[in-house]
């Protein structure tokens, strides 16, 4: 990936953090997007830069178009182009449908979903102009199976499903390629939060016996964002441990 651009969000914890060190690793430069906790976003940049990549930290709310739309100038103006598009930041808001408040629905819904959208729409018009790009978007396996107290979570999720392989169908003609992961149960502060019997009942419940962990995300990430990937678009890869078959 020498000499591309990857703009990574949510980079600076668990999955996306991952992701961001692996396409480093890889060559290419690496925009580390981040809500607010520069701290550990610095870390990532510091990491990437001790391997001798290139990398640079851009915070932004997802959820803000403006604030994407100043992001992507930023990052363009640095480096003029965006090859590579990882949505990964993401939110939960947990709680059973009837306690569920209407502002945690909206927050869930404007950050994993409207995020997509935003970040997508924006640097997807550079890469048609570029006629080449890759969009990559994670979904979850709740998406495909539902999970109890995470409605919203769930709905933006498989938002991103029927976003994923719509795109994939506008975009394909401009020769850019878009594809979702949907992880399984990965460890990061996301799902730190778990009691230990209820982590043990989920590990139970997975084929391969374990939880995940964000390298493997970050090696899907990286083979869909290679040149061995180019005929691969509107799919959605479960990386599991085989939970959802
Ligand atoms: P995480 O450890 O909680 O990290 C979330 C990341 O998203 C952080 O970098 C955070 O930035 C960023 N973020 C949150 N809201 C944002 C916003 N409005 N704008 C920009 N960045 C924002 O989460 P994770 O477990 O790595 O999850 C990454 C993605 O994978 C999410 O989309 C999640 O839904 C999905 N996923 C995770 C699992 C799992 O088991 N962990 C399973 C399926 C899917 P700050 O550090 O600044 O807060």
């Amino acid at each position: 990936m020498n000499g591309k651009t990857a703009l990574v969000t949510g980079a600076s914890r668990g999955i996306g953090r991952a992701v961001a060190i692996r396409l480093a690793a890889e060559g290419a430069r690496v925009a580390i997007n981040f809500a607010g906790n520069l701290e550990k976003a610095r870390e990532v940049q510091s990491i990437i830069e001790g391997n001798g990549g290139q990398a640079m930290l851009v915070q932004c709310n997802v959820a803000d178009f403006n604030a994407v739309e100043q992001m992507i100038k930023t990052v363009v103006g640095e480096w003029q182009s965006i090859d590579v598009l990882v949505n990964n930041a993401g939110i939960t808001r947990d709680n059973l449908l009837l306690r569920m408040k209407p502002e945690d629905f909206d927050a869930v819904i404007d950050t994993n979903l409207k995020g997509v959208f935003n970040c997508t729409k924006l640097a997807s018009k550079l890469m048609i102009k570029q006629r080449s790009g890759r969009i990559i978007n994670m979904s979850s396996v709740v998406a495909l199976n539902g999970n109890g107290g995470q409605a919203n979570y769930a709905a933006a999720k498989a938002g991103i499903i029927g976003f994923t392989k719509s795109v994939a169908r506008e975009l394909a003609p401009r020769g850019i390629t878009v594809n979702a992961i949907a992880p399984g149960f990965i460890d990061t502060d996301m799902t730190s939060a778990m009691t230990d019997d209820a982590r043990q009942a989920t590990i139970e419940r997975i084929p391969l016996g374990r939880v995940g962990s964000p390298e493997d995300i970050a090696n899907a990430v990286a083979f869909l964002a290679s040149e061995q990937a180019s005929y691969i678009t509107g799919q959605i890869i479960a990386i599991d441990g085989g939970l959802s078959m």
